[in-house]
């Protein structure tokens, strides 16, 4: 009671901390600003990239010096996206303000790196003022699944350039129930998550923390701004904080799982959509374009360290490689305890509060040797469907032939819990064979651009695959689990003479 009433103050009081509603850029008025940009010069070229579920254009804008993509070579290209969630607007109205800044001059960005700016990646939702679609689903949490036509816009956008460099940006929530209850509301102006799914290079990793990341603290501290690691949860009693999700189901990671330099952005909100949007905008702002800057400063570094993971997604698969199905956070005996931006609601005042129970570092708690290839029943076509929508490389059989293969039988199905929520555990028998093949049969080889992404979509173990809830929705391959069944994914672990054709 005493939070809700807390609450309740705050979010009552928060015009006070510096700011009032600013106006909100329709869908309508965003689509017509983009075309004058496109109009008016060489350096800004509009394309839409895909339709709302209610039919809405999803603008990218292509921001570049000479022609886009005209030096591939040489210049990185940075995929920028905002507003997968509706409500979350001011990542757009930044998008904006960045777009006439950089179609209008030079700013250090666009002669180092081409630049894709989608501004609202949720046109539907925006509209409607809410996180999800039209159709109620939360778009970051269909990275894996791809169901949704927001979703599909933004990979097919992603799979055809193949950015070096990717940001989502969103807004957090600075109110929440048992902060409020501490008397403090979350005050970072602006969080930034890196990627932490440790199938990704470690090299891009590594280079994304401890090297981009403080560069763009430094360059929004000089703005005025206060930016913090993305970190989620509260400290109270059997709680924890920790960064934020392993998930390959977000914008960041599921593009990141392509050894993409990628992150995850998140502005302060606090209150109505509207509440204080200038200033909200003013911070994103800030942060996109220290982030961009820095890119831009150290994009031959960024391009050969991207390069040379990328290069290593297409070698043959070594024995004993492993891919790492789950993980989760656990704390560190070297960083006990993180020290926190808040504004004190009894002081009134900006401060710092040390919070213990903090969990940061990521660890690995299961992982499975790399097949040569997985083999997909022909008739599997709702798995078949969902690989091509993330444009995995597919062949298929032209005919009968015999293979050495690893099958899954499922001797018990239960449940677990990871990263705050349930999911599906199994208890597998791993049976190996020789199988004969059927024509039809579809296979997908491990060396290319969705290595990584393969193993955690199609191992029954993995934490992020087809067989995980998304976004709330059951499976649609839980039948693929049935205790006393095999699993149909199968995984091929000898070379053999098979007679392959494309899958178009
Ligand atoms: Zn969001």
């Amino acid at each position: 009671m005493r939070a809700t009433i807390a609450i309740f103050l705050a979010l009552s009081l928060a015009p006070l901390l510096g700011g009032q509603a600013g106006t909100l850029t329709g869908h309508e008025e965003l689509l017509s600003r983009l075309r004058q940009l496109d109009a008016a010069g060489p350096r800004a070229a509009l394309e839409i990239i895909g339709r709302s579920t209610q039919g809405r254009d999803i603008p990218a804008l292509f921001l570049a010096r000479g022609r886009f993509a005209g030096q591939r070579q040489r210049k990185p290209i940075a995929l920028v996206f905002c507003q997968q969630h509706g409500d979350e607007p001011s990542g757009k109205e930044a998008a904006l303000l960045l777009a006439a800044e950089l179609a209008r001059r030079d700013s250090g960005i666009l002669d180092r790196l081409d630049l894709i700016l989608v501004p609202c990646a949720n046109p539907d939702g925006a509209e409607l003022r809410q996180r999800r679609n039209a159709r109620d689903r939360d778009l970051n949490r269909n990275h894996v699944v791809l169901s949704e036509p927001e979703t599909q816009a933004l990979h097919r956008l992603f799979q055809e350039w193949f950015p070096e460099i990717v940001l989502d940006v969103h807004e957090y929530g600075a109110v929440s129930p048992w902060w409020v209850g501490q008397g403090v509301l979350k005050n970072a102006d602006e969080m930034l998550g890196a990627l932490s799914n440790l199938n990704i290079d470690a090299a891009v990793r590594t280079f994304g923390q401890d090297v981009l990341y403080p560069a763009v603290r430094e360059r929004v501290a000089a703005d005025g701004f206060v930016l913090f690691p993305y970190t989620v949860g509260s400290p109270a009693e059997g709680d924890r904080l920790r960064f934020s999700t392993n998930d390959i189901d977000d914008g960041r990671q599921s593009l990141g799982i392509y050894d993409t330099l990628a992150f995850i952005l998140e502005g302060k909100r606090c209150g109505a959509v509207d509440n204080m949007l200038e200033r909200r905008a003013a911070a994103q702002l800030s942060a996109m374009t220290a982030f961009l800057r820095e890119a831009a400063r150290r994009a031959p570094e960024i391009l050969s360290l991207v390069g040379a993971a990328r290069a290593r997604l297409l070698a043959p698969v070594a024995p004993g490689e492993r891919s790492f199905v789950r993980m989760d956070y656990f704390p560190d005996p070297a960083r006990p305890a993180v020290t926190f931006p808040v504004f004190n609601l009894q002081e009134w005042r900006a401060e710092t509060r040390e919070w213990k129970n903090f969990e940061p570092q990521v660890k690995v708690k299961k992982s499975v040797r790399l097949p040569l290839a997985y083999v997909i029943p022909g008739g599997e076509s709702r798995l078949v469907d969902l690989l091509r929508r993330h444009q995995v490389r597919l062949q298929r059989l032209a005919a009968p032939a015999q293979a050495r293969v690893e099958a899954y039988r499922v001797l018990h199905a239960a449940a677990r819990l990871e990263e705050e929520s349930v999911k599906p555990e199994f208890d597998l028998e791993t049976v190996s064979e020789t199988v004969t093949l059927a024509r039809g049969d579809v296979l997908a080889f491990l060396p290319q651009r969705a290595r990584r992404l393969l193993p955690l979509l199609l191992e029954p173990e993995s934490s992020w695959g087809i067989m995980t809830d998304t976004g709330g929705q059951e499976s649609a391959f839980a039948a693929y689990g049935r205790e006393g069944g095999t699993y149909p994914v199968l995984r091929l672990m000898e070379p053999a003479d098979l007679p392959l054709e494309e899958l178009e």
